[in-house]
């Protein structure tokens, strides 16, 4: 199935790849046009992943031709792209007046460009404005972070992850953004509601590695950063977004489509800069099953990869050769509680674990802890996936993207589970 499309200027094309088609693609014929914020070079064939939600914007006008199957294929007038752009132009504005200060200062510390977080529901479109803002800042010769912080979707590493890389080249169409050296925490759980206190901590050590790196390097600080969350904004959800606005000294926050939100998060801290944008009609509600698969997608796609095949290598790992801990211990009742512990403390309470049949099928971080009292905070290097246990053997069957050996290193168990079935 081939068609043609001719767009006017401030128009796109929506498609969705249906979810068995391995071969749509799209050639820019004629004028320009990007997807996401990223720019497409002329003639080019591009393809998508099946299942992926797409739209083809033009500032100007062009003709595109879209192969394969897809679905919902229709041509848009209304969108948003002006605001967001503007949007841009306000944290362009703001970069350049860093660097104006970094020129006219002789202290050794550069001054900061802006730190901005997008917030609202979920399947608002958040994902895909930091996709556009940071592709934008990239086209404008700037080297953001991009941070993310919703652990449902966690688009650096596995889900039940909080993620951050520095973004030095516009996002593939394909495949998103490289993620060459993601620096990665281990939540361990699809929502932070499960265990509020670790979410916490692991997003203010996020926050003061992304102080750190943009203390390390001009360009970097200049640039800022750009923050993903999740889309749980009511009740403890509402007290997370303000906390995570502190722990990265936000300069701005961007609600997407929730009004209440907005005049909550304004009366709540005037201190910071609060701005409104409406979502895009384009972009489309998953329910809770198509999450799931989703997220199981992406784990299958961290071991076996996207455009070649990658073949992930399964071993066998004796019991004793293993240290795997959990974080968050059952809550005790106050009365048995001894009377120098909080309330709070069995959430980041490390225990160990012992190997067998319970932790079949869970994914385990290999943590960059050495000790385990270091592990509630340290990042970690990957993950692997318990396939099987042989409990009568002593022998965990894993799935790992490196060979054999395990590096010596601490394993943090998750809630996140696969049953691989390739
Ligand atoms: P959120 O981060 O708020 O959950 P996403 O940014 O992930 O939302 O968007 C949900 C889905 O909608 C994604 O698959 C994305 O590709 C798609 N999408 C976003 N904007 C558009 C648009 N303008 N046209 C078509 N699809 C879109």
């Amino acid at each position: 199935m081939e068609h043609d499309f001719t767009l006017q200027q401030d128009s796109e094309l929506r498609f969705e790849a249906e979810r068995d088609a391995e071969d749509v693609s799209l050639k820019l014929l004629d004028g320009k046009a990007e997807i996401f914020g990223t720019e497409l070079a002329p003639n080019k064939q591009y393809t998508f992943l099946p299942g992926a939600k797409v739209a083809v914007f033009t500032w100007h006008g062009c003709r595109l031709r879209l192969m394969g199957k897809t679905t919902g294929t229709y041509i848009a007038t209304e969108t948003p792209m002006v605001m967001y752009l503007n949007t841009h132009g306000c944290l362009e504005r703001l970069r350049r007046n860093a660097e104006r200060a970094t020129r006219s200062s002789d202290e050794a510390s550069h001054a900061r460009g802006p730190i901005c977080m997008v917030v609202g529901p979920g399947d608002v479109g958040k994902s895909t404005l930091c996709r556009i803002l940071l592709n934008y800042a990239v086209r404008f010769g700037r080297r953001p972070i991009y941070v993310d912080l919703d652990v449902g979707q966690s688009s650096l590493s596995v889900p039940g992850t909080l993620g951050a890389v520095l973004v030095e080249r516009a996002a593939s169409v394909r495949e998103g953004f490289s993620q060459e050296a993601p620096l990665v925490y281990s939540f361990g759980d699809k929502t932070p509601s499960s265990n509020m206190t670790l979410y916490n901590i692991l997003v203010q050590k996020m926050g003061s590695d992304i102080h750190a790196k943009m203390a390390s390097n001009k360009k970097v600080s200049v640039s800022g950063a750009i923050i993903n969350t999740c889309g749980w904004v009511m009740g403890d959800g509402y007290k997370s977004v303000t906390h995570i606005a502190q722990s990265f000294e936000v300069d701005l926050i961007i609600v997407l489509d929730q009004e209440r939100l907005y005049n909550d998060l304004v009366q709540d801290i005037p201190f910071i800069r609060v701005l409104y944008l409406p979502k895009s009609g384009g972009v489309v509600t998953r329910p809770r099953n198509v999450r799931a698969t989703d997220r199981d997608e992406r784990i299958r796609r961290y071991f076996y990869g996207l455009k070649t095949k990658f073949h992930p290598h399964t071993f066998d790992v004796k019991f004793s050769h293993v240290k795997i801990y959990k974080i968050g211990a059952p809550e005790l009742p106050a009365s048995c509680m001894p009377c120098d512990m909080k309330v709070d403390d069995h959430r980041t309470k490390i225990v160990p674990v012992e190997p067998g049949n319970k932790v079949k099928h869970c994914l385990l971080a290999l943590s960059m802890a050495t000790e385990p009292a270091d592990l509630l905070t340290a990042n970690v290097m990957g993950f692997i996936c318990v396939v099987d246990v042989d409990e009568s053997a002593g022998v965990l069957k894993v799935l790992s993207p490196h060979p054999k050996p395990l590096p010596d290193t601490l394993l943090l168990l998750t809630q996140t589970q696969f049953i691989d079935s390739a």
